[in-house]
């Protein structure tokens, strides 16, 4: 952003305006944190704000500080399009096209609100007036911290803040392993924690919240890994069944692709999920080196994200999802070398 388009903000930002903050569609760590952490930011400066998210996010992001305000777009229509349209800002984060928010696109394009986009992702859309985009960041979460310095106003940090952007970093790294981690990172988490973000009991809530079904699941999961050693690929595919033995609820096979990446010598993990009542298969891929999920994702599967995790759909059943995967993939043999 340019020193002009940040006092332009901080002027916007000088009196008290409505805004809406939205993330993408089955929103994660990273999109809910990023939107919660502004969200506190926003609200102690007085602003009147929504987070309106597309559709539903798991449990297991349910205790962030500020859960109890989000609105559901699907299920509240008519209270998230007046929200929509009497905005004056909106905040599009964790996301790069309005597509990526379903059924609210048309509300947000139509909108004539001033459009804020934060986002991390590959080749943003030119939809909103001011774009903070880096691709090189590891999260939105870090961005809103950015934004924030941007604004002169880290002081303003507070620990509801602080607790939501470490959920966002903590999440979009893998605990910080992925190579996306900087020593930026680190430093802006230090603050973080500094500002009260209780980094070991975050950890807690997040990742040690498992239901005995979610770990079947996963045991299941584990079972359908298969591997293609000549082409470093691993792939695991779960059925509708499958899902429904182990009573399946959103978040559940979240990270599981990346188990595939763990096996040694593996580039390119993929994960394909059976989502019968919308008629689609869910794609999930994550790479490790130079190998580009982002332009496989779209070339093949409808989708996007980044050099090393993006994910798409299918219109397939789960079995030609999974043969057209496996015929696609000798192409690229010659980039899927150790
Ligand atoms: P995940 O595999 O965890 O759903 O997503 C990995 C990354 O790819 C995330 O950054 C996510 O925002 C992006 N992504 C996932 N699904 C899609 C999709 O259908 N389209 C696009 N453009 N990006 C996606
Ligand atoms: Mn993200």
């Amino acid at each position: 952003m340019t020193k002009n388009e940040i006092s332009e903000i901080k002027q916007l930002l000088s009196s008290s305006k409505k805004i809406v903050i939205v993330p993408h569609k089955n929103p994660d760590g990273d999109a809910m944190g990023s939107s919660l952490g502004l969200y506190h930011y926003l609200i102690n400066l007085g602003h009147t704000v929504t987070v309106i998210t597309p559709n539903d996010y798991p449990n297991f992001l349910k205790w962030l500080p500020g859960d109890e305000s989000v609105m559901i777009f699907e299920g509240n229509l008519s209270y998230s399009k007046k929200r929509i349209d009497e905005a004056d800002l909106i905040f599009t984060l964790d996301f790069n096209d309005l597509s990526r928010t379903g059924d609210m696109a048309p509300f947000l394009e139509q909108s004539e609100a001033i459009k804020i986009l934060i986002d991390h992702h590959q080749e943003p859309k030119d939809y909103a007036t001011y774009i903070y985009s880096d691709v090189a960041m590891c999260s939105t979460s870090q961005m809103i911290y950015h934004f924030i310095e941007m604004l002169d106003a880290t002081a303003d940090i507070s620990k509801n803040i602080a607790s939501c952007l470490y959920v966002g970093i903590m999440t979009d790294t893998g605990s910080f392993r992925f190579p996306t981690t900087t020593s930026l990172t680190h430093r802006v988490v230090a603050d973080l924690i500094d500002k009260g973000a209780d980094n070991s009991q975050i950890h807690t809530n997040v990742y040690d919240n498992n239901s005995y079904n979610r770990l079947q699941l996963l045991g299941c999961a584990l079972n359908n890994l298969k591997v293609i050693p000549e082409l470093h690929t691993a792939y695991i595919s779960l059925s509708q069944e499958e899902l429904n033995q182990f009573n399946f609820k959103k978040g559940d096979t979240e990270g599981v692709v990346n188990y595939g990446l763990s096996v040694k010598g593996i580039q390119f993990a993929a994960i394909f999920i059976e989502h019968k009542q919308e008629g689609i298969v869910k794609a999930s891929f994550r790479s490790k080196g130079s190998f580009d999920v982002n332009t496989f994702a779209r070339d093949h599967f409808n989708g996007g994200g980044h050099i090393n995790a993006a994910g798409g759909r299918s219109d397939l059943n789960l079995n030609d999802t999974i043969e057209k995967f496996i015929s696609i993939l000798p192409h690229y043999k010659n980039d899927l070398k150790s």
